[in-house]
């Protein structure tokens, strides 16, 4: 851990005070010994002044020194006890009074101890007091004035002792030595003074550098261990002297292991160049992928390498930093890889087939022979299914087809889903020439279709589902990706469009048809408010009778420019873009209201028996649904027996159970229900007595070729005898030849729909045909 108070501590010292602090300490401890002469020159003084000297004064002074001393070694004991930087100065202060009172005892020697007449004594005391005060310069000269202090209160008294009784050269002499003794001692203790003090300064000055070196190396320690990220050090033969903790936990190996070891001998060296480059005195750098053999992971890491120099600037190696950015590249590696697919299926999407579109463009402007072909696959009636049973099962269908897809292409090719149930194949080398590309693609196409037709058996269902594929080249250099993509998708719906399960190539004009198409989904949201939807009535007769009992109400719209559009085209372009709601109630209430209009007729009410509405799958889903059928029936006062609502055998089958439930509704409000175009789906004829319907319609390709075709007419005999088991009625469509009709009568049928009686006509026309039937007939 940092220490802060290191880094606190650094600035705040007082470099003069801690150097005065030691000079103090300097001196206290010099004080025993400089006590001990004292006391031992005093006696000895004291005893050779004893023959010329008064002996009370002699043991007065004595005593005197004696007791001064004993201060002073008091004082020594306490600072030996107490001795800190905070009572330095209080110690310093008892230190220079004692030394006051000590010089002056010791100095009054030359008054007290000073034998007028005797100059043999008279030169020993001098003597003594010079070696006195020779000896001090050593043990006061660390303290500024001390010795100022003790020179002035010694030598002062004997000058002026000597001076008083001065009559010979030699006390003359005496005098002016004990002067220049003075300036010279001055002179010395000012030198050792600085000595000293210059001695401490730099002792302290190389204390602080310590001091400083050994933070600076506390904190790179702290930072070399505690840095979050790798770092190792390596000579010039790339051996690894030493690392930092995290440098062993991104190589998972310990301390041991990695120092010693040489980075040349590593399985895995593509990083190798980056660290050596810092020979040549530069930094290095790699960013990839290591593989650790130590500790066997997969890697991506981040290094960057610096050189290290000695003192004069020689390499002597490196210093690498490394970073485990695994992760980081782990997830934009799959946020990449989510923006480029598709969650359910993990193909490919839009965004990377459009890519992967303009590559195979690219690669075709530099070889033009090279053909590639975007296949656009839409699965038929697969909305039908995913909305009525679920996600789930739609989930499963998409995720298998897939599978299905992938079996029939190349490698190379490029499968994308774009789409809820559109799929586009992307391939790469469809053949050497348009003809044989053609041909290849068309054969890919038709392994497609049939994988498709395979039925799904998911959760216990089984489904059956087709396909519409739509092919375009790419061969046009002009034509960007987008381009190349719109025309797969134009030649998709006109696949769909052509009647299911089949493979279209894209042409010019099918763009038009796309275009008229989106004009036609813009147009259609105001086709109801413009009043440009109108109902035709198509005829059911009663074979045995040859009457109309009642019609099969029929949308037409009249648009403006384009002139009659037929339901073919509305309902698709409703259904997709969800306004056949809104015209499907439309369409419910003004059949209902045209035929209350005809029951109320005199002539030939009565005879109306029926009025059939067709129903598109997504309207019959609507949770509301019964609502606006109910609402209908009580808005027009209709008879709900007179009502048939047709439904279309596919869309009963994708989801049967609420289907059912939903018939049965609609039985219990009395309404009529007939399966249309029966016998185009894949169901069977025994689920029939499972569905509370009244009436079947065989669809017009049974009845189309009846004629000649014998499993056709099997089939429409069979559904007949069902009918009159199972108790239901029959009405073939689209009969258009007396042939077909006979027919059908001596099967038992018991209505038709057809041109042999009547187009679908305006309500106005059919009016008329009921008048002629009922009025002429009776
Ligand atoms: P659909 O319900 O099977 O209607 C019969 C279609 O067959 C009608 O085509 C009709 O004109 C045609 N047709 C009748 N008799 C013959 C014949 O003898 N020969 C031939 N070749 N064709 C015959 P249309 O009016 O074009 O309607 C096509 C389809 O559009 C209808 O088939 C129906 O599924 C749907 N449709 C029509 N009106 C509506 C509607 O209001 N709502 C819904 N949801 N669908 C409708
Ligand atoms: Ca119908
Ligand atoms: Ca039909």
């Amino acid at each position: 851990m940092l220490n802060y108070s290191n880094l606190a501590l650094l600035p705040s010292i007082d470099v003069e005070r801690e150097i005065n602090n030691e000079l103090i300490e300097i001196a206290y401890r010099q004080m025993p010994s400089a006590l001990y002469s004292m006391i031992l020159v005093s006696s000895l003084l004291a005893m050779a002044q004893w023959s010329v000297i008064n002996h009370k004064i002699i043991l007065i002074w004595l005593a005197l020194i004696l007791l001064i001393t004993g201060w002073r070694f008091y004082l020594y004991k306490i600072f030996i006890d107490s001795f800190s930087s905070e009572t330095a100065d209080e110690l310093r202060h008892s230190f220079f009074k004692a030394l006051i009172v000590s010089s002056i005892i010791f100095g009054s020697a030359s008054f007290f101890l000073f034998p007028s007449d005797d100059i043999i004594h008279q030169l020993f005391l001098a003597f003594v007091i010079g070696g006195m005060c020779a000896g001090a310069i050593t043990t006061l000269s660390s303290i500024r004035y001390a010795v100022s202090i003790f020179l002035a209160l010694t030598l002062l008294p004997l000058i002026i002792s000597v001076g008083l009784v001065r009559h010979s050269f030699l006390q003359d002499a005496m005098l002016l030595m004990i002067g220049l003794f003075w300036i010279m001692l001055l002179i010395i203790s000012r030198r050792l003074y600085d000595n000293t003090y210059k001695t401490l300064y730099s002792n302290m000055q190389y204390k602080i550098a310590a001091q400083e070196l050994r933070c600076t190396e506390e904190r790179f320690e702290t930072i070399f261990e505690q840095a979050p990220v790798g770092i190792f050090y390596y000579n010039k033969e790339c051996v690894i002297l030493e690392v930092n903790n995290t440098m062993t936990q991104v190589l998972k190996a310990n301390k041991e292991t990695l120092c010693g070891l040489n980075m040349n001998y590593l399985e895995d060296i593509r990083f190798l160049p980056a660290t050596k480059i810092v020979f040549e005195g530069k930094e290095g750098s790699y960013v990839g992928p290591y593989c650790s053999t130590l500790s066997g992971q997969h890697l991506h890491i981040m290094l960057h390498s610096s050189p290290v120099y000695d003192d004069k600037r020689n390499i002597i190696g490196g210093v690498g930093i490394a970073m485990d950015i695994t992760e980081r590249v782990d997830s934009e590696n799959t946020i990449q890889h989510l923006a480029n697919h598709d969650l359910l299926t993990n193909i490919p999407n839009r965004f990377l087939l459009l890519e992967r579109i303009q590559e195979a463009l690219n690669r075709h402007k530099s070889n033009q022979k090279q053909s590639a072909a975007l296949m656009f696959i839409s699965l038929d009636r697969f909305k039908t299914i995913n909305d009525a049973l679920g996600h789930h099962i739609g989930d499963e269908i998409l995720k298998d087809v897939v599978q299905r897809i992938q079996r029939h292409i190349g490698e190379e090719d490029t499968i994308a889903r774009v789409g809820g149930d559109e799929f586009v194949v992307l391939i790469l080398n469809s053949g050497k020439n348009i003809e044989e590309a053609t041909f290849n693609i068309e054969s890919i196409a038709t392994k497609i279709h049939d994988a498709v037709t395979i039925p799904f058996n998911i959760d216990g269902h089984v489904f059956n589902i087709t396909s519409s594929i739509g092919i375009a080249f790419i061969h046009n250099d002009d034509e960007s990706a987008y381009e190349i993509l719109k025309h797969a998708d134009t030649a998709m719906c006109h696949a769909k469009k052509e009647g299911k399960n089949t493979t279209r190539f894209y042409q010019q004009q099918m763009d038009e048809w796309m275009q008229k198409r989106l004009f036609l989904e813009r147009e259609l949201h105001n086709a109801i408010h413009n009043k440009e939807l109108e109902l035709f009535y198509q005829p059911v007769i009663e074979i045995k009778t040859g009457k109309i009992i009642g019609a099969e109400a029929l949308l037409r719209w009249n648009h403006p420019s384009i002139g009659l559009i037929m339901p073919d085209d509305i309902i698709s372009i409703a259904e997709e873009s969800g306004q056949i709601i809104p015209i499907g109630e439309w369409v419910l209430l003004h059949a209902c209201q045209q035929c209350m209009e005809w029951k109320n007729n005199p002539i030939y009410g009565d005879k109306i028996t029926k009025i059939a509405v067709n129903v598109s799958a997504l309207q019959f889903k609507q949770d509301n649904f019964m609502d606006t059928v109910k609402r209908v029936i009580e808005d027009t006062k209709i008879d709900p027996n007179i009502l048939e609502i047709e439904l279309t055998e596919s869309m009963i089958i994708d989801n049967l159970e609420a289907t059912i439930a939903k018939m049965n509704e609609l039985r219990q409000l009395g309404i009529r229900i007939s399966i249309d175009d029966f016998g185009t789906g894949y169901s069977s004829l025994s689920y029939l007595k499972k569905l509370p319907f009244t009436t079947l319609k065989i669809d017009q390709s049974f009845i189309r070729d009846i004629m000649v075709d014998h499993d056709n007419a099997a089939m429409v005999q069979t559904m007949i005898s069902m009918a009159s088991i199972f108790k239901f009625n029959v009405i073939a469509e689209g009969v258009e030849t007396l042939d077909q009709f006979k027919f059908l009568e001596e099967l038992g049928c018991q209505y038709y729909q057809g041109y042999l009686c009547s187009k679908p006509v305006q309500a106005y026309i059919f009016e008329e045909m009921l008048i002629q039937t009922y009025s002429l007939n009776g």
